[in-house]
């Protein structure tokens, strides 16, 4: 099989009517010809029809994974080779970073500067990879005696990447970026209701440069090809990200290969503001923190706690920005938050919200279906802020994945730690405080993968992303990722001039 030539590609404009699967450097149609519709969240409207891929498809493509993998010249091309190809890749969507932008709007109904970020980011995951592909290597261990110890890090072979819809385009660079550095070969499977960017990724990689066989995108239904990539033999990794009962039902199925696993699922993100904080610059921050992405984000700073002598004042002034929210036209600058993705996510947030409501907890602001002009048959909710809550309430324990955030005083230090802690996951947190040695303490007892410290954001290429406790383990977006895409190989050599017995026969 050949790989698409360069003028093609170009040529082909990204938006269209029907989007292919690529397996072994080719676009083609899943083998019984099968397809499924994506819509645009904001609209309701019917963007394309995308190749499902059967089970049929997934074997070719791991078997063309495979075979790239164990014969081809990806893995054993010089590292600066590899390195050129990726920045390659970054370079084509940069050129073509507009499209991709709307792309990834129209997917998943989210605000333009969001969607602009998020294509921004992925291109920087390219670029950061090609840089620290270059420093990744083994090691020379002391060992005593006449030998000689040194360690390889060498791929770790045919991954599977299981994408979520929030990020498609994002999740899929965080994913491919340091597999295909390292010389591994994907078979990605992208969510279901946003496909597009992912599959454009795919194109965009075998333009710059990347093998057949090295990156498949296999878009279709989890239950099958997810769940077909996950029970493989013959793959050696999964890397997935999205819910948390689908992460533990992953790792189950994949202990019986002994699969390597890395997980980045569910969040109930805290978000702690001391009476000593720049109030207002916690406001904007909280505001980011729970309202950017529609919420829909793992990393959501979703409970928020404010200690009870700034309490009033943070308070009117979070709910008085969170009614300055513009729902609206996406593709409009001036629009802060954009759509839900589909109407069972609609569904979802909306009866966590009554659920509060009948625990006794108080809508400050928010708590519907949001009606928004010109975009009826869309799916919205309007920005949500619960007071009133206790710890044991759903809304305050489960994750939404939506525009709504709880709020709660706390005493003192010793009592946001207690509360922070207090839930099953740990992915994100953020501290708000001028005190440099209160939240180095804080942020030292807090059980969370990423803590920000009066920062509305974390996730820069380069710094690690990922959880403790049930928001899975493992790191992206950093240095670490590598050795993660590798396994270790410790070489051991004599070098002494008398030859060793050490049976003494
Ligand atoms: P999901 O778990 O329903 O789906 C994620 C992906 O897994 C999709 O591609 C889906 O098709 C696939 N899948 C579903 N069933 C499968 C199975 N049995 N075997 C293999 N694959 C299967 O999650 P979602 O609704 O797409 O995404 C939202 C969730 O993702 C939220 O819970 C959120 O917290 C989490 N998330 C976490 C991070 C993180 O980095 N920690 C980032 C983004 C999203
Ligand atoms: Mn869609």
């Amino acid at each position: 099989m050949s790989t698409i030539k360069d003028s093609e590609t170009q040529q082909q404009s990204m938006k269209r009517n029907l989007y292919h699967l690529i397996i072994n450097g080719e676009q083609v149609a899943s083998s019984n010809n099968a397809t499924f519709k994506t819509f645009n969240p904001a609209t309701g409207e019917l963007i394309a029809e995308v190749a499902q891929a059967t089970k049929e498809d997934t074997e070719k493509a791991i078997q063309a994974a495979r075979h790239a993998f164990d014969y081809g010249k990806w893995k054993k091309s010089p590292i600066n080779k590899r390195s050129r190809v990726l920045n390659k890749i970054a370079s084509i969507m940069r050129a073509r970073f507009n499209e991709l932008v709307e792309l990834e709007i129209l997917d998943t109904g989210k605000s333009l500067s969001t969607a602009q970020g998020q294509v921004m980011q992925a291109i920087e995951d390219f670029e950061f990879y090609a840089g620290a592909i270059v420093g990744h290597r083994g090691v020379v261990n002391n060992v005593p005696g006449q030998f000689h110890n040194y360690t390889e890090k060498e791929p770790v072979g045919v991954c599977a990447q299981i994408i979520p819809w929030n990020y498609p385009l994002m999740m899929a660079a965080w994913k491919i970026a340091p597999a295909i550095a390292v010389g591994c070969s994907v078979v990605v499977k992208p969510a279901s209701l946003t496909p597009l960017t992912a599959i454009i990724l795919g194109e965009i990689c075998l333009e710059a440069g990347v093998p057949e066989g090295v990156v498949n995108i296999v878009p279709g239904p989890g239950a099958e090809v997810g769940n077909y990539l996950v029970g493989h033999k013959q793959v050696d990794k999964v890397a997935f990200t999205g819910s948390t009962p689908i992460g533990k039902n992953i790792m189950e199925r994949a202990s019986q290969t002994l699969k390597r696993v890395t997980l980045e699922l569910g969040g109930k993100s805290p978000n702690i503001v001391f009476a000593d904080a720049d109030i207002d610059a916690a406001v904007d921050g909280s505001l980011y923190g729970i309202f950017y992405n529609s919420g829909q984000s793992c990393e959501a700073r979703s409970r928020l706690y404010v200690q009870e002598e700034v309490y009033e004042e943070f308070v009117g002034k979070f709910v008085e920005k969170t009614k300055k929210l513009q729902l609206g036209n996406p593709f409009d600058q001036g629009t802060h938050v954009g759509a839900i993705i589909d109407q069972n996510q609609l569904n979802v947030i909306d009866s966590y919200v009554k659920s509060a409501i009948a625990d006794g907890a108080e809508i400050l602001v928010g708590g519907k279906v949001a009606v928004v002009e010109g975009y009826e048959n869309g799916f919205w909710y309007e920005p949500t802020v619960i007071a009133n809550v206790n710890h044991e309430m759903k809304v305050v324990q489960e994750e939404i994945f939506g525009p709504v955030v709880v709020i709660m005083p706390f005493k003192d230090e010793k009592e946001a730690v207690k509360l922070a802690n207090d839930s099953e996951f740990g992915l994100g947190s953020a501290l708000w405080s001028k005190d440099a040695a209160r939240t180095t303490r804080v942020a030292n007892q807090i059980q969370a993968g990423i803590v920000m410290v009066n920062c509305p954001f974390s996730a820069f290429p380069g710094t690690p992303f990922g959880g403790y406790k049930q928001s899975g383990f493992g790191r992206e977006l950093c240095i670490e990722t590598l050795d993660l895409y590798t396994e270790t190989k410790s070489i051991v050599s004599y070098y002494g001039s008398r030859p060793l017995n050490p049976l003494g026969v």
